[in-house]
């Protein structure tokens, strides 16, 4: 493990070589037809975004989606030309921004499409944008009808908007609910291209769709989760793998009598002679305070529980049973399990959670080191 510029043994560890090539999985799962837009949003899922963009990027993908303006601003920062999508909504206040950093919008509405097509004159250029439409999900979008239709006809008269693509996001309810939202979303397409629309980019499907029902593909696909090797998908299979490895080392090990307790309120006490180790991670750098009594660390490939309560910079686990632990051994907290370690599937159960939140979770404190870059 490297010195870290934080001056400390916590970190999280990227491979990106592993996000490379689950990306190159993807695109060869989808097909040479179907473009796929990474979704980087909350910084990549706790990843970096800046910094795994360009992975993404030489990996073949079409567009970097974030969720907001200020995360699309902070790529454009650094990458002039790599195309930037906002998955959300941008208020009117601020569309000139999307304009000026030539980023494209997700509207669902001419009021938008108005602002900024007359944004995109003065600055002399052409604003991107995709429609949204609601489907079921009832989050964003229009509901595809007669109104939407006529609205979405008065924009195409706009002079500086292009309509780049359209569309919509399923619910994942159950099959039958998904067929319902494909069919409404796909019909109005069809509807509009009867008008005389035509679409660069039509898409629905999230990392789960997109293994699952591979007929929802369209011509465009925005896989987020599955970047990072989350296998959330249920019908399908794509084998790809966690990139992440936090890690920490043992600062300090303390041994206890029967009875004798660890942490605030002694919620734990030793049933036996014990040793117990403290490592300098805590809630702040990532896993749940709720994960208290129920997880683990590996260290030297075995499991060490997680003992007592989870302070906000510190931790203690059990090491009685591990031989020959020292201050300064490598701990690992989450990895792809390979080593022995909590995958985020895990802790996500043992939490009460889904994997992506355990992901974004993973603090902003831990330094993130990056390994193997396949262009270099
Ligand atoms: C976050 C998001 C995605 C990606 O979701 P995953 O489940 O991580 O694949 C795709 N589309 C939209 C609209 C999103 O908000």
């Amino acid at each position: 493990m490297k010195t870290t510029g934080t001056y400390r043994d916590t970190i999280i560890e990227i491979d990106l070589q592993k996000l490379y090539d689950n990306f190159l999985k993807i695109r060869e799962m989808n097909g040479p037809d179907v473009s796929v837009m990474a979704v980087v949003k909350a910084d990549a899922y706790g990843h970096g975004a800046v910094r795994i963009a360009r992975t993404l990027m030489d990996a073949g993908a079409a567009y970097l989606a974030v969720a907001t303006l200020s995360e699309a601003m902070e790529l454009r920062s650094v990458y002039p030309d790599y195309p930037v999508f906002i998955l959300g909504h941008t208020p009117d206040q601020y569309l000139h921004y999307v304009i000026e950093n030539h980023i494209t919008q997700t509207i669902f509405s001419y009021d938008q499409a108005r602002l900024l097509s007359r944004y995109a004159e003065k600055q002399n250029t052409i604003a991107k944008v995709h429609l949204k439409v609601d489907t079921g999900l009832h989050r964003l979008g229009q509901v595809p009808g007669e109104a939407y239709r006529k609205e979405i006809l008065r924009m195409t008269k706009l002079p500086n908007l292009e309509i780049e693509g359209i569309f919509s996001h399923l619910a994942l309810t159950n099959r039958e609910e998904n067929e319902k939202q494909f069919h409404s979303f796909t019909d109005f397409v069809r509807t509009l291209e009867r008008d005389g629309l035509s679409f660069q980019y039509k898409h629905i499907s999230d990392s789960i769709a997109c293994v699952d029902y591979p007929e929802y593909r369209l011509n465009m696909v925005r896989p987020g989760s599955l970047i990072y090797g989350m296998h959330s998908f249920h019908l399908g299979y794509l084998p790809v793998v966690p990139a992440v490895r936090f890690l920490t080392r043992v600062s300090e090990l303390h041994r206890l009598q029967p009875g004798e307790g660890v942490s605030y309120d002694y919620v734990w006490r030793a049933q036996r002679p014990s040793i117990v180790a403290t490592l300098p991670f805590g809630y702040v750098d990532g896993l749940f305070r709720s994960i208290q009594g129920k997880g683990y660390v590996s260290i030297h490939g075995e499991k060490a529980p997680l003992i007592g309560v989870m302070c906000m910079d510190q931790c203690i686990v059990d090491v009685t049973d591990i031989p020959d632990v020292a201050p300064g051994d490598l701990a690992i907290i989450l990895s792809d399990g390979s080593d022995g370690a909590m995958t985020a599937e895990e802790a996500s159960k043992l939490t009460g959670t889904i994997k992506n939140d355990i992901l974004v979770s993973l603090g902003t404190r831990p330094e993130r080191i990056y390994i193997n870059d396949p262009s270099e």
